[in-house]
């Protein structure tokens, strides 16, 4: 995208992000991702650059501007550019502390979004289960109240950096008579007695960033760690979070696409075979501009959908799936021709670009698998297909008048 159509504070962020993955990600990315291994001199380098601070709001402790969503999205872009698996290590931060910012207490905002605003603390964002995936509402999880306190007993499935952070969002069941207002968000510290973490996931991508069960045995929370104070609002929450969630991963995807096209651009040029390089053959300059113009849509629809967010446009959810859906889709297309691309060596660990195309495979799953959002885009597609009438006299239908 032209840098005209960024302003100077979104610039600012981007610029600040690339030169910390140059300097920090992009010559670990392979090790940490070889190990399985959280990455904490990056996590460190991150907090000091106060990357943590674009999304959280200036009153508390942060440095969101005008627009918080785009620029998360940006930082996002720039971090998965070097390493997928870093960049949603950065993301999950934001997930786990939306809940907080969109339906928190003034109190707990003062509690915790400091605090991860500067990297003391991390946060995740604990919604899914064995049995409850996309059907997320199906969780078992259950917190009951206990005179002032609310207790949670049940096993939270997948939670982005298990162990590493601090604080967990959580949510479980306070009102299993009711439809609509079954769930509620609680607010757990790792400290708190009963609470540990399980099963760490050995993972085909994202690697370098840990994904465990977290395990809630009698877990005592105070009744103010009730996100909101608001008992059966945790569905609501939840949605509303991952409406403002899911541009981050259509941005990790868009940033995982774009450094494998610079990959593959810059091997092409390189790779002599019939006595030039293979970037001169049309077969391969085909891919590379179909590669580079479908990241450069998918940039277009990413940041046009964070814009809108931070506008405060209605229906976000219908945009927010749409970017995840077309950026997501069209990262895992763009990997898979840069390994083609890259012939043998590319599918050799010896070589960066595997790790792209074994990254971006999970941004289509998490966050709500595409086959999820393409209901969500349809389902409005169709609600509004009133919107399509003055199309009748064009297609009448022949058993109507
Ligand atoms: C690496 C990783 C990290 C994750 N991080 C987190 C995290 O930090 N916090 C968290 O809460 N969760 C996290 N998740 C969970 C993730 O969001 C879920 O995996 C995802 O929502 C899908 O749920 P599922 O895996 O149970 O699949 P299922 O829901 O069982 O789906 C299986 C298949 O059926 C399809 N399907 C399901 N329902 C429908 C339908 N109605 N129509 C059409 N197709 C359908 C799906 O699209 C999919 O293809 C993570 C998962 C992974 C793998």
């Amino acid at each position: 995208m032209s840098d005209h159509l960024l302003s100077k504070e979104n610039l600012m962020w981007r610029d600040r992000a690339r030169k910390l993955a140059m300097e920090h990600i992009r010559p670990v990315a392979a090790e940490y991702d070889t190990k399985q291994e959280y990455p904490w001199p990056i996590a460190k380098a991150m907090a000091e650059a106060e990357l943590l601070k674009v999304w959280i709001p200036r009153e508390y402790g942060g440095d969101a501007g005008e627009t918080p969503v785009l620029n998360l999205c940006l930082v996002v872009e720039e971090i998965s550019r070097a390493c997928g698996g870093i960049g949603v290590g950065f993301a999950v931060n934001a997930l786990g502390s939306f809940p907080i910012i969109l339906g928190g207490t003034d109190e707990q905002k003062q509690k915790y979004l400091p605090d991860i605003a500067t990297g003391k603390r991390f946060i995740a964002f604990c919604l899914s289960e064995k049995t409850a995936g996309s059907d997320a509402g199906g969780m078992k999880t259950v917190a009951t109240k206990d005179g002032d306190d609310w207790v949670i007993n049940g096993e939270k499935k997948w939670t982005t950096n298990g162990g590493v952070a601090d604080i967990y969002t959580v949510f479980a069941v306070t009102d299993p008579n009711s439809r609509s207002r079954r769930i509620s968000a609680l607010v757990v510290e790792k400290e708190m007695e009963g609470f540990s973490i399980g099963k760490i996931e050995d993972k085909m991508g994202i690697r370098a960033i840990p994904v465990t069960e977290t395990l809630f045995d009698n877990v005592r929370v105070p009744a103010g760690n009730l996100l909101g104070g608001r008992e059966g609002a945790g569905f609501k929450q939840a949605m509303q979070t991952l409406d403002h969630a899911r541009p981050g991963v259509a941005a990790q995807a868009l940033g995982l696409a774009q450094g494998a096209v610079d990959l593959a651009l810059h091997w092409a040029c390189r790779r002599i075979q019939f006595g030039g390089p293979i970037s001169a053959k049309g077969q391969i300059q085909a891919k590379l501009a179909d590669m580079q113009s479908k990241v450069s849509a998918a940039r277009y629809l990413v940041y046009a959908c964070a814009r809108n967010i931070d506008a405060h446009a209605k229906n976000i959810g219908l945009l927010a799936a749409q970017a995840k859906l077309f950026a997501t889709n069209m990262a895992m297309e763009v990997t898979t021709e840069a390994v083609q691309i890259f012939g043998g060596y590319g599918f050799m660990k010896d070589y960066p670009i595997e790790k792209y195309m074994r990254d971006a495979k999970i941004t289509q799953i998490y966050e709500g698998t595409n086959e999820v959002q393409r209901l969500v885009v349809a389902r409005n597609m169709i609600k509004a297909v009133g919107e399509l009438d003055y199309l009748k006299p064009y297609c009448p239908m022949p058993w109507e008048d």
